[in-house]
């Protein structure tokens, strides 16, 4: 069975007034709920390692939302993974449709920082999707495969990587496909990583992520091979993002 894990990602927001949220939600993470549940919080590398320190003595996991492939050197505002796990942070987001769009991250590109997220032992969150365009034409599957077989590298295993669905129309939309929806595209996932993994792809955890709030989050967790949310916007404040949590 896979522990479920729900992972907020605080995007460009938050600062040092925010951390009040994060410390709540930190307290609200009970031994009892992180039993069903693991729980990660991804604030802006700014404020990383205020927070593993803040979160050092309870059961909330941190994570950031990026890192460059390489582990340092000329790379003028970049952040390498070495950098964040010497934060203590354990998880970092690769991939996500903001970073492929606003920064033009490829396949290949995102393939590389999850090999350098592994070589940091970072578990790495690789986040593939489709765009409205893609889905309204029937293609959802087929660029999803494509991204899953390109972003993700040859040994990927539950212990390293987690895979995190999140159609873009989704983002940020209020909208969200329905559960059947939800779980044929996760069930495809789930095929295709069995397909190339072998064991490490029947555990490896599966996120849904896109417009997940307190109200629908019971319904979207309870599908099949889903395994857990990436949640953007309900992470932002404690009380929802433990009422996500709270579905387990
Ligand atoms: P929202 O939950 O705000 O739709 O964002 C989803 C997301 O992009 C998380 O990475």
């Amino acid at each position: 069975d896979i522990k479920p894990l729900v992972v907020g990602n605080w995007k460009m927001n938050g600062d040092r007034s925010m951390l009040d949220q994060l410390a709540l939600t930190a307290r609200g993470l009970d031994d009892d709920l992180s039993e069903r549940v693991d729980v990660a919080l991804c604030p802006p590398a700014t404020l990383t390692y205020v927070t593993t320190t803040l979160v050092e003595d309870t059961n909330l996991l941190v994570g950031a939302q990026n890192c460059h492939a390489q582990e340092k050197g000329a790379h003028t505002g970049d952040i390498s993974a070495e950098m964040i796990a010497d934060c203590e942070a354990e998880f970092c987001i690769v991939g996500h449709s903001e970073r492929r769009t606003e920064h033009g991250e490829s396949d290949a590109t995102i393939r590389a920082k999850v090999e350098a997220c592994w070589r940091a032992e970072l578990t790495a969150i690789v986040c593939i999707g489709e765009t409205e365009t893609q889905y309204d034409a029937g293609e959802a599957e087929a660029v999803l495969g494509r991204q899953l077989m390109e972003s993700v590298p040859d040994g990927a295993n539950e212990n390293t990587t987690v895979i995190a669905y999140e159609p873009v129309w989704a983002i940020g939309t209020g909208k969200t496909p329905s559960p059947d929806d939800v779980a044929n595209i996760h069930a495809f996932l789930r095929d295709r990583l069995v397909e190339r993994f072998g064991g490490p792809g029947e555990r490896m955890a599966i996120l849904y992520g896109g417009s997940v709030k307190p109200d629908n989050a019971a319904e979207l967790m309870s599908v099949v091979n889903v395994d857990g949310a990436l949640v953007g916007g309900a992470s932002l404040k404690a009380q929802d993002f433990l009422a996500i949590c709270e579905v387990y």
